[in-house]
């Protein structure tokens, strides 16, 4: 599949004053879902007025950019992508101007048949401006539109078509829209603010802007926002749900609670667990930080291992996971750890983090810990091996680029350098997430893929198809 992958952010809102304050403080909130481009829509007027630009919140989105941006209604966008597909154009919000009005999209995840439906289109004369599988959700939704004028059946025969993983805010001249799609895979909630209410990724948003959480979209839902209240449009059928357990182990904040479950209550657990099942013959538990922390933290309370912070992290280093090459890969991790050396020298030392996907931190963190006096390294992980692509938001992609598709557990442990290597179990981790297994996505764990991807196994098949076929 081609296309840019998002793990993003995004945000919607409906209220009796100006709103894009408040969507550019949300996106401020939900800036580690994404740090490529930053845009907000905001409707007045008969008119969707878009800005949207490269860089973080505060850069993309400044005073002097948003100039003559205002409106009652608004949707925000945050966004995260592999380095090669930079560029302002594939930021969003999307916007287009139809016969029916102007219309709006923000999208969180990924469409898994873009492809094939780009190629029908194309065929029909369509034209695409971006290479953004977010486009076609806002070129159908416009087609929908000029069949029914109703935006709910747009949206759904929107959603008759599309596959895989999209949590939407959707605007429609005034009218403001949440979507989260019927597998629930990527976050998307509802809140309330004392000047109306507002749609966001992740929970953490409402508590800084002293909003209350009012509840998760539904997997399949439907949900309109106006000054004063919302309305709920739920899926009418039955549907399995596949919640992406990465959202818990690594890319929500950990003050955050999806679909019920606080990520940092989740990672502590995970982390009491891998005690259980892996335990270690050591002095001390440190954290790889920030993303690594909680799960530490849960590693001493279930081995009563005293907790020390080991590593001091430089924030402002560029983000290694998605650098092109292995070398610069490796030498950013170096800039961005320093050993604390009083709390590992001489110590046998454990040491845990979230993931694995190359190997790339942990085996340059154990190399640091061993130059500053540690005795032993033993290393804990607080995701089963990744062995199979993300095709539904996250930035992992190809076989190859796991480590442990290629080698075994022990083999892993050596290249790395560790004197032990344990990660925590599948069932461990569902344990921990507090879900039934069927509930979740852990393809990227088992290869089980809860939708039909070309050339891979899958567990269910979407009932919506012919739920809404049109
Ligand atoms: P690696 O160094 O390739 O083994 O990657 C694992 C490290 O990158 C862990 O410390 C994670 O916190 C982080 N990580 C894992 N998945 C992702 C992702 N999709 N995007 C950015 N960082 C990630």
């Amino acid at each position: 599949m081609t296309g840019p992958k998002h793990s993003c952010g995004v945000v919607g809102m409906s209220a009796a004053h100006d709103v894009v304050n408040h969507i550019h403080k949300a996106l401020n909130i939900i800036q580690h879902r994404g740090q490529e481009s930053a845009g907000i829509a905001a409707y007045r007027n008969g008119v969707i007025t878009t800005v949207k630009n490269s860089g973080l919140v505060n850069v993309a989105l400044t005073k002097e950019s948003m100039a003559g941006l205002s409106g009652e209604s608004g949707i925000g966008h945050v966004r995260y992508s592999q380095l090669v597909t930079k560029g302002v154009v594939n930021a969003q919000p999307i916007s287009l101007e139809t016969t029916h009005g102007s219309i709006a999209i923000a999208h969180n995840g990924d469409i898994t048949n873009f492809e094939e439906l780009k190629k029908k289109y194309l065929a029909q004369g369509w034209s695409f401006s971006t290479d953004s599988d977010s486009e076609i959700l806002a070129l159908l939704f416009s087609k929908n539109m000029s069949q029914t004028d109703d935006p709910i059946r747009a949206l759904r025969m929107m959603m008759s078509e599309v596959d895989g993983a999209y949590s939407l805010t959707v605007m429609v001249n005034e009218r403001v829209f949440g979507v989260r799609d019927p597998y629930g895979f990527r976050p998307l909630c509802l809140g309330e603010l004392e000047e109306g209410y507002i749609l966001v990724s992740e929970s953490a948003a409402l508590d800084s802007m002293k909003g209350t959480f009012i509840r998760d979209i539904m997997p399949g839902e439907i949900i309109e926002i106006m000054p004063d209240r919302f309305k709920s449009y739920p899926l009418s059928t039955n549907h399995p749900k596949a919640h992406c357990m990465f959202e818990w182990v690594y890319f929500a904040r950990p003050d955050s609670i999806i679909d019920g479950k606080e990520v940092y209550d989740v990672r502590k657990r995970v982390g009491m667990i891998l005690a259980r099942e892996s335990p270690a013959n050591a002095d001390i538990v440190m954290p790889v930080p920030d993303s690594g922390r909680a799960h530490a933290l849960g590693f001493s309370i279930g081995s009563g291992l005293q907790y020390e912070e080991g590593f001091m992290k430089n924030r402002f280093v560029e983000r290694t996971f998605i650098l092109p090459d292995q070398k610069q890969r490796e030498r950013a991790v170096s800039m961005k750890m320093n050993p604390i050396r009083s709390t590992v020298k001489d110590r046998r030392v454990v040491i845990v983090d979230d993931s694995i996907v190359r190997g790339t931190t942990l085996k340059k963190l154990v190399k640091i810990l061993r130059d500053a006096g540690a005795k032993e390294v033993h290393v804990r992980v607080g995701c089963p091996p990744v062995i199979a692509p993300c095709y539904y938001g996250v930035d992992m992609r190809t076989r190859d680029q796991f480590i442990a598709n290629s080698y075994s557990v022990s083999e892993i442990r050596d290249i790395i350098g560790a004197d032990s290597l344990a990660y925590i179990s599948i069932d461990g981790l569902v344990e921990a997430i507090d879900f039934p297994e069927n509930d979740l996505c852990l393809a990227c764990v088992n290869s089980k893929y809860p939708t039909n991807i070309p050339g891979e196994k899958h567990r269910f098949q979407s009932t919506l198809r012919t739920d809404f076929a049109q």
